[in-house]
Order: C-alpha cells, then sequence, then structure tokens
C-alpha cells in the first residue's frame, strides 16, 4: 500500500482550518472527483474516497485531535485497512447532510441500517402534435420500468416468510470493530447493511423486492408546452429501497412541425399568398387559424412581406395562459400565364406608369407595344424561329 497522505494536505487547508473552511475545501474537491461526474475514473473515484476520508476524520473533533496527536496510526486497525470505508455506500451515508445540501439527494441516515434509497429518476421521450402542444391535451404514457414485486410486497420473502433479522449484526446493519479506545465502523459483511436475511427468497423477483413491469401513466400536457419543454411526474419514477422515496419520471416533449404554422415563442406564423392584384387593389380574404379560420381585410397597396396581427390567436403563455398573436405574412404572386386581354390591361397599365419604367421595360415595351401578344423575350424567339424558316 502506498504511503498515505496528511489529511489537512489532502483537503488543501492549514493545520488550523475551522469547519466552514474544511467543508468548503471538502465540498470543492468531492464536487470534483464525484464518480457521477468521472464516470470509469479511477484516479478521481481514488481522489474522492481520499477526500472523503480525510474529510471524516478532520470534520470530527474528537476524531481530529486524534490525528493531530498520532497521524494516521490513530485509524490503523491491524488489517492495514484504510479506515473502514468498504464502499462509497458508506461514505454518502456518513456524509448524507453535506451531499443532500449540494448533490440534491439524500442517502440515507447516518451509519444505521437499511439504508433508505431514493429511486432512479427515468426519462421518457414523448412526440406531440403541434395543436396539442398549443392547446393541452392528456394522454396515458405506457412505459416499463421497475415497480415493488406485488408477490411480497418488497419485502423480497417469500410470501407467508419473513425477513429475519441479521444474527451477526443484530439488525444493526454495522459491523464495529473496537481498536483501543475508539472503535470503527463498517458495513456488515452478512446482510450488507440490510440488518435483515431473507432465508427464503420470493419467486417473483428472486429477493431483488422489485420486478420490471408495463404501467401506464397519465399525463396532462399542458397548453402551451414547447419543443425541449421537460415535465416531472413527482414519484413515478423507480421505487426507493428500504423505505426510500420514488425517483421522479421526467417526460421530454418533441412537438412535431405543422404544415401551415411555424411558431415563434407564443405567436404562430403563417404565410398567406395573394395575388398582385388582391395586393394592389385590397381584398377581403379567409385565413387558416390554429382553431378554424378568420376573415381577414387586406389593405390595398399592401407590400410583399408585409405582415397582419390577428390578436390572441397564437398560443397560450405556459406562464400566465396568456395567448399569443398570429401573425400573417403576405407572399404575391405574380401570374406565370396571361390571356390576351390581361396582358393588353398589363401593357394599357406600364403605359399610365411609363414614366417611372425603367429605361430596360421602356424599351421592351416600345419594342412590342401594339405588335404582339406574346412577351419580348417569346416574341425574340419567335422572330429567331421565323428567321429560321424562311
Ligand atoms: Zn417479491
Ligand atoms: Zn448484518
Amino acid at each position: 500500500m502506498t504511503e498515505k497522505r496528511d489529511y489537512y494536505e489532502v483537503l488543501g487547508v492549514e493545520k488550523n482550518a475551522d469547519a466552514s473552511e474544511l467543508k468548503a475545501k471538502y465540498r470543492k474537491i468531492a464536487l470534483k472527483y464525484h464518480p457521477d461526474r468521472n464516470p470509469g475514473d479511477k484516479e478521481a473515484e481514488e481522489k474522492f474516497k481520499e477526500a472523503a476520508e480525510a474529510y471524516e476524520v478532520l470534520s470530527n473533533a474528537e476524531k481530529r485531535q486524534l490525528y493531530d496527536q498520532f497521524g494516521h496510526r490513530a485509524f490503523e486497525n491491524g488489517g492495514g485497512g484504510s479506515g473502514g470505508f468498504q464502499d462509497f455506500d458508506d461514505i454518502f451515508s456518513s456524509f448524507g447532510d453535506i451531499f443532500e445540501d449540494f448533490f440534491g439527494f439524500r442517502t440515507g441516515g447516518r451509519g444505521g441500517r437499511s439504508r433508505a434509497r431514493r429511486g432512479a429518476d427515468l426519462r421518457y421521450d414523448l412526440r406531440i402534435e403541434f395543436t396539442d402542444a398549443a392547446f393541452g391535451k392528456e394522454t396515458q404514457l405506457d412505459l416499463e420500468k421497475m415497480v415493488v414485486c406485488d408477490e411480497c410486497h418488497g419485502t423480497g420473502a417469500k410470501p407467508g416468510t419473513q425477513p429475519q433479522t441479521c444474527d451477526q449484526c443484530r439488525g444493526t446493519g454495522q459491523f464495529v470493530r473496537s481498536q483501543g479506545f475508539f472503535s470503527v465502523k463498517s458495513v456488515c459483511p452478512r446482510c450488507r447493511g440490510q440488518g435483515t436475511i431473507i432465508a427464503e427468497p420470493c419467486s417473483k423477483c428472486q429477493g431483488q423486492k422489485q420486478v420490471v413491469a408495463r404501467k401506464k401513466v397519465e399525463l396532462k400536457i399542458p397548453a402551451g408546452v414547447d419543443n425541449g419543454s421537460r415535465l416531472r411526474l413527482a414519484g413515478e419514477g423507480e421505487p426507493g429501497t428500504n423505505g426510500g422515496p420514488s425517483g421522479d419520471l421526467y417526460v421530454f416533449i418533441h412537438v412535431r412541425p405543422h404544415d401551415t404554422f411555424e411558431r415563434q415563442g407564443n405567436d404562430v406564423i403563417c404565410k398567406v399568398e395573394l395575388s398582385f392584384v388582391q395586393a394592389a387593389l385590397g381584398d377581403e380574404i379567409t385565413v387558416p387559424t390554429l382553431t378554424g379560420e378568420e376573415t381577414l381585410e387586406i389593405p390595398g397597396g399592401t407590400q410583399y412581406g408585409d405582415t397582419i396581427r390577428l390578436t390572441n390567436h397564437g398560443i397560450p403563455s405556459l406562464r400566465n395562459g396568456l395567448p399569443g398573436d398570429q401573425i400573417v405574412e403576405i407572399v404575391l404572386r405574380t401570374p406565370k400565364h396571361m390571356n390576351k386581354r390581361q396582358e393588353e390591361l398589363m401593357k394599357e397599365y406600364l403605359q399610365l406608369e411609363s414614366e417611372k419604367l425603367t429605361s430596360r421595360i421602356k424599351r421592351i415595351f416600345t419594342k412590342t407595344a401594339g405588335a404582339t401578344s406574346k412577351s419580348s423575350k417569346s416574341s425574340k424567339s419567335s422572330k429567331s424561329s421565323k428567321a429560321a424558316k424562311s
């Protein structure tokens, strides 16, 4: 075994550091090397354990005094072990109070038996329609998860039998070794800290207390959810063990795009195509909305890209329920084919506008004016085809 580092050095504090400084330093190291943040990293795991051990000793006035007096020898117990930390569970249970306030979870009582453990949180990805996101919906999720075994009701023991109190630790779940004037506690190896032994395991869960089952969960999707919204169903995660609370179920919302509408916050945008004549003269049109249709007044002289707002026709705010607006964006359509009469009228219009025309259009206009019903381009090509014929 490599030589143990000085506990003060491990935590990076002076010999006279006070409790709050110790806690702050330990917190920093524990966060950095926490196994959840460094999965599979053995070195981080060692550092984490080392810091936990150092803090365990230095944060306890009695142990700190012993350490200051005897150094690491104070905690040697003949076997060369390192102070009674058998596994992470031990560390977590010893430091439950610290971990609770910076990781937000509780791992169980201090060194007690049958640690209460919170069940795992679950994630469910739910795809919903655009309008369901806008107006909410009640739905049912069908998920597969661990549930408390209904055969043994979570005892793990065969129905009709009871888990027996562990004879080695007498139900405390702890194994205490006395060493002179202090004692070292560790997890009872026989019952693994449970305090009880299951002689005849339940046949359905094999003593695991939980089984995998399909479960339907009711979900009320609130109006106004958007892509990436996360809904939390408290207690719908996996069950805890030894009386620990269940985890939570997180539903991640994915919204299918809509054919007509695009969402921007709580507003919805839709594009409406008008002929240039409608835009120029004004018109009354029908536009689709999220709930049906609405008559919309198009003022004369409407330009490409102009927007018209239909107030309160958007999506209700998730926060306060106030609806957004529908924004109608105008797109203009230029005719691709015109009959002779239409073209004549256009040309007449052009003539009236002639002072505003660009020189290019003027040139085209003078070339083709009154002569043909074809546009300049096709009249050119018809000329050339004539030329080819003759
Ligand atoms: Zn069972
Ligand atoms: Zn035991």
